[in-house]
């Protein structure tokens, strides 16, 4: 174990090297071929270090990047993705730069740091002769930021073969891996009333707005931030003129939730929502976009076995439940224990500071090179 340390610590001015390279091919999820000069330089990378190396075509996206490793019984993924949230020519304004301990740089705590981990934990492995008794599958996924997912059929297919997932997205602040994710739901409740004439027969219409408006404090009502349920009115929408009765109103609804079960009870609700004036209708669109990940006693399992050999290499791992989603979401959905948060530490995920704790880049490989291992 301090071998494997000793060996990632060694690495770091590689890594940084390796890091700044990642960052500076500029990959936003909007762009196939950004993406492909990204998954180009991984292949070549991680091509000496694997049993096989293939890119795999999304249409409409960038290409997947897989690389195996490993022989034997069980089987580990583990999952990054390449895109990023930050448009081409980003980097004119905020070029990498290392100021002390962090490297600021737009996409390199989401998560090209984590994929820079992924590349020296297979590294190290290789350096010290030790081999994985497991198969080890690397997956890179080119459209985790906006979703739509043309490609989860491949990600499910290669979760469904693994025992357990472990992602590389960001951990959160501290370094504490996720064990738990909330749900999202994206709803429209849709307001259908009456249009009329605001001055000479305003009693024919059926004002959509003042229906919205009222249904807007029930979806309130449903609240339940002590519970991980939130449902939030983002954006409403209604009304031409000022003279005239609004016929049509909507508001766009995010529904986060902590299990399932309360979010379709959350949903199921919205949908049985009635109408409070004469002649308005109700539409609801929309559905549950991405599950959550529960913290399921297989989950626990993992995270206590991973604590346990993060404590072999010297460091406390703790975890902690994140609100947004990754694509860990949908894996642990499908059943297969994982782990997410294994990236290194830093902040800024999607903002102007976004950086990563150059120590931890070291430590964070590691850690996945001991799980790779021990697991
Ligand atoms: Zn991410």
């Amino acid at each position: 174990m301090r071998e494997i340390l000793n060996y990632a610590r060694a690495q770091t001015p590689e890594m940084i090297r390796t890091l700044r390279q990642m960052v500076e091919i500029e990959s936003p999820s909007s762009e196939p071929d950004a993406i492909n000069r990204l998954a180009g330089f991984l292949v070549d990378r991680f091509a000496p270090l694997s049993r096989e190396v293939d890119r795999i075509p999304v249409s409409g996206a960038g290409d997947l990047v897989r690389a195996r490793t490993g022989r034997g019984e069980g089987a580990i993924l583990v999952l990054g993705h390449m895109d990023t949230v930050w448009p081409l020519s980003t980097l004119r304004d905020r070029p990498v730069r290392i100021e002390g301990e962090k490297l600021y740089g737009p996409g390199s705590f989401d998560m090209k740091g984590g994929l820079t981990v992924a590349l020296f934990a297979l590294k190290t492995l290789h350096a010290l002769d030790l081999r994985p008794e497991r198969s080890v599958t690397f997956l890179f996924t080119s459209l985790e930021e906006v979703g739509g997912r043309p490609y989860r059929h491949i990600l499910e297919r290669e979760a469904r073969r693994c025992q357990s997932v472990l992602v590389l997205e960001p951990p959160l602040p501290g370094g504490a891996v996720k064990t738990a994710r909330k749900g999202t739901a994206r709803l429209i409740l849709r307001v259908h009333g009456r249009s009329a004439h605001a001055g000479l027969a305003p009693e024919e219409g059926v004002n959509a707005i003042i229906e919205l408006a009222h249904q807007l404090v029930r979806l309130a009502s449903l609240n339940e931030w002590g519970e991980g349920l939130s449902v939030n009115v983002g954006v409403i929408r209604g009304g031409r003129r000022a003279n005239v009765v609004p016929d049509r109103a909507e508001a766009e609804i995010d529904i986060r939730f902590s299990s399932l079960e309360q979010g379709k009870r959350a949903i199921e609700a919205i949908g049985q929502f009635q109408p409070i004036l004469d002649g308005a209708e109700i539409e609801v669109l929309g559905d549950l976009s991405v599950p959550p990940m529960e913290r399921t006693e297989a989950i626990v399992s993992l995270y206590q076995r991973a604590r346990a050999i993060a404590a072999r290499l010297g460091f406390d791992l703790p975890e902690g439940a994140a609100g947004g989603a990754s694509e860990g979401s949908y894996t642990a959905a499908w059943g297969i224990p994982t782990l997410d948060g294994l990236g290194p530490d830093g902040d800024g995920a999607h903002a102007a500071h976004e950086h990563v704790l150059i120590p931890s880049l070291a430590e964070r490989t590691a850690l996945l090179a001991a799980l790779l291992l021990k697991l």
